[in-house]
């Protein structure tokens, strides 16, 4: 997803390409495309927490996400822009999680510290070509930060 400040530059730019300047129809339309994109972040979000929380294909908060991503049901990734959290992951057989340990739960290997998993995650989400919304909402932040619409 394109996100709002890009578009905006974006839709600026083809704007001053086609349009005659007219500074107040400009900026009319510069505010519509903005409102638009935030009003899908909104619905988008809502969407997120909605199928969460009836127990649907979706995972808020870290922890959750963490395991959807380590069982490889992530599609598509929604995240805090600002957001940034350690977690733990196991070397040996792949497991992350955000508990306190130093042993895997799953192969009892040493476990690494991820400064940031927030970071880890979105590089591993680019690595397996999967859909990364980064985004600021209110909603998404009371939530947990970070969540993902799952395969299944
Ligand atoms: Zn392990």
């Amino acid at each position: 997803m394109v996100s709002p400040d890009f578009e905006y530059r974006l839709l600026g730019g083809v704007d001053e390409l086609f349009q005659p300047p007219d500074d107040l129809r400009r900026a009319y339309r510069r505010e519509g495309v903005q409102a638009a994109s935030a009003r899908m972040i909104v619905q988008l979000v809502e969407r997120l927490i909605t199928t969460a929380s009836k127990g649907g294909p979706a995972t808020l908060g870290l922890a959750n996400t963490l395991a959807a991503g380590f069982a490889g049901r992530v599609y598509h990734l929604l995240l805090d822009e600002s957001y940034a959290a350690p977690a733990v992951r196991c070397d040996n057989c792949g497991y992350v999680g955000v508990e306190d340990a130093s042993v895997c739960p799953l192969c009892e290997a040493d476990l690494r510290v991820l400064p940031d998993a927030a970071d880890s995650l979105v590089r591993w989400a680019m690595t397996q070509d999967l859909e990364v919304t980064f985004l600021h909402d209110d909603a998404l932040r009371e939530t947990g930060h970070i969540g993902a619409f799952l395969r299944y």
